[in-house]
């Protein structure tokens, strides 16, 4: 019979790797919380109308990337290619915009491109949102956090921060018109992409991989010399608040984001060490959302983390900086079938004292010099074992596999009776 795999561009995250998922969550979330974020979850699925109107009908996203589908009543959904529309929806259907929001969530997205190194079409991200803040102030505190994540994981030398200013709409439509022009005059010289891009995103032109495009574009209008004197003026501030810090970053005029909703400050922490897909957090202020989304004026700056490509850069670092937990502390060698009822009831005691640690027990019979290779294949720091002579004993050997060191230790009539002179051997 042929197995059914997974889709194209959809990964299953196997045991081996779910470890390593799981400790980089914990980290960056502990780093939201310290900054006071807290978390949401939305719907995976939402209405099709929600992302056409956030993100924009002419954008790559909605144009060719959307898994979109009528349900049974006719209605159109799609699976969400991001996360702020939806929190954006939920923050104004659950009114909690009457005061100002700091929001992170983090699950899959879906877009349907060319799968390759650092693009699926199920992919992760972690993304936090801070809604109802207008000044340069919370762009520095969301700078500084995004700084904290890469301290927590030992990459601050492995990223590095490109900063922008959009503008306001009006200041964009001003310089796409110039663009346009420009760019109209040299069309042949523009890649393919670029030539499409022309008459549906101009603005996305600039961001091209093409190098004759990118020559081109060196003598093309500039979009700073369009902003309006509050964009300029807040982008100049933004810019002296992180020199102040210390934040190292760089001005990338070309740096706009592939959503439409953005303005004035943009950004994108980029990695030498991922290849063509060198972006790993990106984000911006979009302070026309809400009210876009029929909520109340509400200014707001968010971001978010594509983890794949994370967890490509950390998997490169070999997880150095990562806490990782044991999978196994202590691994429970049943000699007999027989004994397993006692080693359950020995197991569940110890569980009961030692909560945080990870007692593994047999359960498959097999001889005790192959269930000790087991111990020892798992990493695990004490193996227990229950014999035949333990068995008859009433007792239990505790062997330290990192030192050697085994001792016997006698149980009691009642287990409560000698669980805490066993377990304190298991410290
Ligand atoms: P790109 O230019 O790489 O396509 P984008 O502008 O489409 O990025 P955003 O929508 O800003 O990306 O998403 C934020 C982050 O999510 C990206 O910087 C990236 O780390 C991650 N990301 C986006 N699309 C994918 C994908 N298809 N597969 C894996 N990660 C992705
Ligand atoms: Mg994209």
């Amino acid at each position: 019979m042929d197995t059914i795999k997974a889709i194209r561009g959809m990964h299953d995250i196997t045991p081996e790797r779910s470890a390593h998922w799981a400790a980089v969550e914990r980290s960056l979330q502990a780093a939201l919380t310290a900054y006071g974020y807290q978390e949401i979850r939305m719907p995976i699925v939402e209405s099709t109308r929600l992302f056409k109107r956030s993100i924009g009908e002419v954008t790559d996203i909605i144009e060719k990337e959307m898994y979109t589908f009528a349900d049974r009543n006719d209605e159109l959904m799609s699976l969400r290619p991001e996360g702020t529309a939806g929190c954006v929806r939920a923050c104004i259907e659950r009114r909690l915009l009457e005061t100002p929001q700091k929001l992170w969530y983090n699950g899959p997205m879906f877009r349907y491109e060319r799968p390759q190194k650092g693009r699926q079409r199920q992919f992760h991200q972690l993304g936090g949102e801070a809604l109802g803040f207008s000044g340069v102030e919370v762009e520095v505190e969301t700078l500084l956090l995004n700084q904290r994540f890469w301290k927590a994981l030992g990459l601050q030398n492995s990223v590095s921060l490109q900063i922008n200013s959009i503008g306001d709409s009006k200041s964009r439509s001003d310089f796409k018109a110039a663009l346009i022009a420009f760019l109209e005059r040299h069309k042949s010289a523009l890649d393919e992409d670029s030539q499409r891009r022309l008459d549906s995103n101009p603005l996305r032109i600039l961001d091209s991989k093409n190098r004759d495009t990118q020559a081109l574009l060196s003598d093309a209008p500039k979009l700073q010399d369009y902003l309006s004197e509050y964009s300029a003026a807040h982008f100049e501030l933004l810019c002296s608040r992180l020199s102040d810090l210390g934040i190292a970053f760089e001005c990338n005029q070309h740096l706009v984001r592939g959503l439409d909703y953005y303005n004035d400050t943009v950004y994108e922490w980029v990695s030498d060490e991922l290849g063509a897909q060198a972006t790993v957090c990106a984000g911006g202020r979009y302070d026309g959302l809400v009210e876009q989304l029929g909520g109340k004026t509400t200014p707001a700056f968010g971001f978010a983390m594509g983890l794949e490509r994370l967890l490509l850069i950390l998997e490169s670092h070999k997880f150095e900086a990562l806490q990782l937990p044991r999978s196994v502390d202590i691994y429970f060698i049943v000699a007999q079938p027989e004994y397993e009822a006692r080693a359950f009831a020995i197991a569940e005691a110890i569980r009961d004292e030692l909560p945080e640690l990870v007692l593994q027990q047999q359960l498959l019979s097999g001889s005790i010099k192959s269930q000790f290779k087991k111990a020892d294949k798992c990493n695990a720091r004490f193996a227990l074992v229950l014999a035949e002579s333990e068995y008859n004993d009433h007792a239990l050997t505790i062997k330290n596999l990192e030192t050697g060191d085994q001792k016997l230790c006698a149980l009691g009539d009642t287990l409560k009776d000698s669980i805490s002179s066993l377990t304190a051997l298991l410290k």
